[in-house]
């Protein structure tokens, strides 16, 4: 007899957790599935949020699209601003900035990949530093904006970009969209876990009584993790020896003059402090190592270094760097801060929930529940974490002239053993060793190993069948061409107010 593909499918998904991570999955599930699927979502208000996450990457808006968010909309609801990359300041010694940014450097030409053209064209004496070859770096520079457009060839389709938003309102505007195809939103304290006798999750127990069943549960409470580690076990790998930074201190304060379309991370004594401009207040952080510095004396920092008034208390977060290697056991699926956390310095948590989500939607299981789609699952996870994480080791390791106890442990660690292959073939050949999966791709690990001060000795021999006058011209010429246009394209806030039919502010 054929089977009845309907008779095994999932009917009843369970969120526990309304934080961005809650929230996105609501609206991500709700409107891929189109209520074929109920969806419960159970959070608590006397818990709340983490409350932080305002920087993102451009891998939003494959999100924002398959939610169906109106760009527009989505800017005026969440007093988004754009974001072309991170400042990084005083990271590879005090006083020494730079960019990264999103998007490619150079210009699409066949062959070998443009930085190695760019690293000959250097040999053959061509003075030109790599930010000259970014124009997203150029426009940052210049509080400038524009969006990637045109053909190959225009240097506009090198930029690329993402977004600065209040995370509480971006939940906000998800929950609207999750519940409008049919999402439930359940108030109330998780009080106990119903487990089948084979170890799955049957329901859960609000302190008000309420069971609410389902055939596969979405963790999303956060940093307590309470139905993956809590119920099913999941350990944690912990990162903190090669990411040492456990506090954060986060506190708003007004805006002052124009928006910039950059996140700003400043190096401090024990850490570094994050500036996020939105349409209406600045977000500020000082993220650091309780080992270093006490909570009193981080918050004093972040206040005098803030440039406008506090809107607020400073607020304290406490957290581990590290992984779950096994974020899918059973019926249970973590997703956000449940699953691990890496510290924003490049913005990727937003980024893990969605790409999260990415995988649950292709794996997504029958009641049958095959455990192969879990270990698929945790494979790509682990991969994913596993790329950032050195990516984000890079920028702390590759510090010179800090003196301070902390920037002098993360200088003398002992690295990750794919980190210190990824340098060595950077400085050796130029080459960047990148995994297909990962998130951080050339022009990243580009910007940041070139910033940090590590130098390629060589490049692509493939760039030798160049000729060595014309290459330096072309890589001139596109230096040329970013410096032209960006002072033709709209200052930050008069794009932003475009879209927004408003005023900035
Ligand atoms: C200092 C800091 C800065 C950050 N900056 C960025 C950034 O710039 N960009 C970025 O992408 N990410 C950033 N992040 C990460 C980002 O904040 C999170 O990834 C994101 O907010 C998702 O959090 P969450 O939804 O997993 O958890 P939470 O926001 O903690 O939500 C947990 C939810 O679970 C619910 N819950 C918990 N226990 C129970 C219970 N017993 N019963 C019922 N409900 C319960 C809570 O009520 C809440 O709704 C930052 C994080 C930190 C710590």
């Amino acid at each position: 007899m054929p089977i009845n593909a309907n008779d095994r499918r999932i009917r009843r998904v369970v969120i526990l957790g309304g934080g961005t991570a809650g929230w996105m999955t609501a609206a991500a599930l709700s409107a891929s599935f189109e209520r074929r699927i109920a969806i419960t979502l159970l959070e608590s208000e006397e818990i709340g949020t983490v409350g932080v996450g305002e920087a993102t990457i451009p891998t939003i808006h494959w999100f924002n699209e398959l939610v169906g968010l109106d760009e527009a909309e989505f800017l005026r609801a969440t007093k988004a601003t754009f974001k072309l990359g991170i400042e990084f300041v005083g990271w590879r010694r005090p006083g020494h900035r730079y960019f990264h940014p999103f998007g490619q450097y150079g210009a699409a030409l066949p062959g070998v990949a443009f930085h190695h053209r760019w690293l000959k064209a250097r040999r053959d004496g061509l003075d030109v530093a790599l930010a000259d070859l970014s124009l997203a770096t150029r426009l940052a520079a210049e509080n400038r904006f524009a969006k990637p457009q045109g053909e190959a060839r225009s240097i506009l389709s090198t930029l690329g970009y993402a977004y600065h938003f209040d995370a509480a309102l971006y939940a906000r505007h998800l929950r609207g969209h999750a519940e409008a195809r049919g999402a439930t939103r359940v108030e109330g304290k998780l009080a106990r876990v119903e487990r089948h006798e084979g170890g799955r999750i049957a329901a859960l127990h609000t302190e008000r009584g309420e069971r609410i069943a389902g055939e596969l549960f979405v963790d999303c409470s956060g940093f307590r993790a309470l139905l993956i580690g809590g119920e099913m076990g999941a350990g944690f790998e912990d990162w903190s020896h090669w990411l040492p930074c456990d506090r954060a201190v986060a506190v708003p304060s007004a805006r002052v003059g124009e928006t910039t379309p950059y996140t700003r991370s400043t190096v401090r004594p024990a850490g570094w402090q994050w500036r996020i401009p939105l349409q209406h207040r600045t977000g500020n952080g000082y993220v650091y190592c309780s080992r270093y510095l006490s909570d009193d004396e981080a918050a004093a920092t972040l206040l005098a270094n803030l440039d406008g008034e506090a809107l607020a208390e400073p607020r304290h977060l406490r957290f581990v760097a590290g992984t779950r290697r096994t974020p899918w056991v059973g019926n249970v699926v973590a997703i956000g801060l449940s699953s691990g956390f890496l510290e924003p310095l490049e913005s990727t948590s937003i980024h893990l929930i969605q790409s999260g989500i990415a995988k649950l939607l292709t794996l997504f299981p029958d009641a049958d529940l095959d455990p192969a789609l879990a270990e698929r699952f945790n494979t790509l996870f682990s991969a994913d974490m596993d790329g950032i994480k050195d990516f984000l080791i890079l920028h702390y390791h590759a510090n010179a002239g800090h003196e301070e106890p902390l920037w002098r442990a993360v200088r003398d660690m002992p690295l990750p053993e794919t980190l210190v292959a990824r340098e060595a073939q950077y400085r050796r050949s130029g080459r960047l060793i990148l995994g297909p999966e990962e998130l951080f791709r050339d022009a990243s690990w580009l910007a940041v190993l070139n910033g940090q001060g590590l130098e390629a000795e060589d490049y692509n021999p493939l760039a030798d069948a160049l000729d060595p006058a014309t290459n330096v011209a072309q890589v001139r010429q596109v230096a040329e061409v970013v410096a032209r246009a960006a002072p033709t394209l709209p200052r930050h806030d008069e794009a932003l107010a475009a879209i927004l039919g408003h005023p900035v502010g």
